[in-house]
């Protein structure tokens, strides 16, 4: 369908906010926010101010090509973070969107085993979602526009850069 659950910049800030409320509430006071590049980093940076967290990690995660294209299998991008920098901690892995699941599975497993506790955040998950995550600022099945990916990457303008 042509339907998109549109997040803007202005509404973005009010969900990280709403999202960590949700967290704090629950008492979970993380020592490391861990967040999947490159949408969890908003979420990760934003999450990390609201809880006073000052310990930031990520992992690279490549799964989506397109609109509801993916590869096969998501995978972990070198360098892939060092587990012992989590041990004995307690982690919040933050993303932008739980989908299929499969990318914060592959992150949660990753952490399983390792650390004291793990839950996860994201802004939006789906109903499908093979990971339920502990905390969901919203629930949605369309595709989601974020504000960081619906415009394609700048290009250079010819005629724009003086010379040095
Ligand atoms: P999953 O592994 O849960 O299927 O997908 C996780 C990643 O795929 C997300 O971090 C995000 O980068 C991308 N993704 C999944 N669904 C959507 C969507 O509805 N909109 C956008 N823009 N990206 C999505």
């Amino acid at each position: 369908s042509d339907v998109r659950e549109n997040l803007t910049y202005e509404r973005f800030g009010g969900a990280i906010r709403e999202l960590a409320q949700t967290i704090a509430d629950d008492g979970y006071e993380p020592d490391v926010v861990l967040s999947i590049a490159r949408g969890g980093v908003f979420v990760a940076g934003g999450l990390a101010y609201a809880l006073d967290c000052k310990n930031i990690h990520l992992v690279n995660v490549e799964f989506y090509t397109g609109v509801g294209t993916t590869l096969e299998m998501p995978v972990m991008l070198a360098p892939v973070p060092n587990a012992i920098d989590f041990s004995e901690k307690k982690v919040l892995i933050a993303d932008d969107v739980a989908d299929t699941g499969k990318t914060l599975k592959l992150v949660h497993d990753f952490c399983q085993g390792t650390v004291a506790e793990v839950r996860s955040a994201v802004i939006y998950e789906k109903p499908h979602s093979l990971v339920k995550c502990e905390y969901v600022w919203k629930r949605t099945d369309e595709w989601i526009n974020f504000p960081w990916s619906v415009e394609p990457p700048v290009v250079r303008r010819e005629g724009q850069v003086l010379d040095a």
